[in-house]
């Protein structure tokens, strides 16, 4: 058994719901301060210490001997703990534990380190309980303002500050982190590939080259609510069916550009099963490989809905929610990382179309991400996977990368 499995292992039970054998790993929940104490541990035993930083974000600190003073310039890499609602056991801690097995392998080797070694795990990454994604990250870099984070509030109407004052946190330095510059010269993160890429061409690893831009934009249908069974059918304006024909428009959008379109979520008013509806709301879920693409996309698809809307009398207003600009990592780690992994023969570059915490932390500080091979493509579902071999594959690639960066 290698120190990866070992350390895989013992979190597999963390948070998984019994029946739907998915992982509910919340942030500031039960799991993630278990988990959270799972790191604590890890880092302890291998006599690195511990600091949760302002946003809570964790580190473990493997120093040069005799350095003394702050870090500067480490070679950080980890990932995230929390998960989605009924999430997969690797997106997130694959990372971590990759991070810590790779530690391992040095140690094994007798490597001492020139440069200071991080082991991360940033905060609240999925934004599955408070709604916005890469929490930990985004108060660092300041992308997401203190306020505005401790306000968000759950389901049950908890905001962020008060579960994180149940979980003994204090909140009173939240915010932007300057010495994230100083402390980190490079964040590689590792992280299960959330499509096939990787299994269409046979490869175990990846390496990334953007983040595909992305947005959520509301498309709002107004009609009139009408009895379902008296109302003749050339008396309804049916919001239902301008919505119902633009969803099929954007599929068909999303495959001319070569980009993914969904509407995943729709409020319908009143709601009845016999009304006619007045109104539908609906979120358009939009990424492509430019920015460029991605406004035409969206051009594309708002067109085609207005068209749909008028030929039903029906009004339409769309507004943009949120737009992500695209993410380009740097060539430099990347090259170099290349150069590490150069004896595994030929590893692909691929771009991503989901956000990850070395996206936002790209906006300050050097960022590579090396992708593990997910052979069904399945992401965010129990049935997430990756085969031991290419995890055991990853955390040596991790080893590797560290030994180029601080021997
Ligand atoms: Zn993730």
């Amino acid at each position: 058994m290698t120190s990866f499995d070992s350390l895989w292992a013992s979190i597999l039970d963390v948070g998984q719901n019994q029946n739907t054998r998915g992982y509910r790993r919340y942030a500031w929940s039960d799991a993630d301060l278990t988990l959270r104490e799972w790191f604590r541990g890890c880092a302890r035993t291998r006599s690195m210490d511990v600091e949760e930083d302002r946003n809570g974000n964790l580190w473990a600190w493997w120093m040069p001997p005799g350095w003394t003073g702050d870090p500067v310039g480490a070679f950080v890499t980890g990932s995230h703990l929390d998960s989605v609602p009924d999430g997969g056991a690797y997106d997130g801690p694959l990372g971590v534990v990759s991070a810590f097995a790779a530690v391992d392998i040095l140690r094994a080797r007798g490597i001492v380190p020139k440069v200071p070694i991080a082991v991360a795990a940033f905060s609240d990454e999925e934004g599955a309980r408070f709604g916005v994604a890469c929490v930990g990250s985004q108060l660092s870099t300041g992308a997401l303002a203190a306020e505005r984070a401790l306000a968000l509030r759950d389901l049950d109407g908890i905001t962020l500050a008060e579960a994180m004052v149940k979980a003994g946190r204090s909140t009173e330095h939240m915010g932007v982190d300057r010495s994230l510059t100083d402390r980190v010269g490079v964040y590689v993160e590792l992280h299960v590939e959330q499509g096939r890429a990787l299994d269409l061409v046979d490869r175990p690893l990846a390496v990334a080259s953007t983040i595909w831009p992305h947005g959520r934009w509301e498309f709002v249908f107004d009609g009139e609510a009408n009895h379902a069974g008296a109302t003749r059918l050339v008396d309804r304006r049916d919001p239902m069916l301008a919505f119902a024909s633009s969803v099929h428009s954007a599929r068909n959008s999303a495959q001319l550009h070569n980009a993914v379109a969904t509407f995943g979520k729709v409020i319908v008013s009143p709601n009845g099963a016999n009304a006619i509806p007045s109104r539908i709301r609906a979120w358009l879920d939009a990424r492509a490989a430019d920015e460029g693409t991605l406004t035409e996309l969206v051009a594309d698809i708002t067109s085609h809905a207005r068209a749909h809307a008028a030929g039903d009398r029906i009004d339409l207003d769309v507004t943009a929610e949120s737009i992500t600009p695209i993410v380009e990592f740097p060539d430099e780690p990347r090259h170099r990382l290349q150069k590490a992994l150069a004896h595994l023969g030929e590893i692909p570059v691929l771009p991503t179309q989901a956000g990850h915490d070395a996206g936002i932390l790209a906006a300050q500080v050097p960022t590579a991400m090396l992708f593990v091979r997910n052979p069904t493509g399945v992401s965010h579902s129990p049935e997430e996977f990756a085969e031991a071999d290419d995890c055991n594959i990853g955390a040596q690639a991790l080893a590797e990368a560290m030994i180029e960066w601080v021997h």
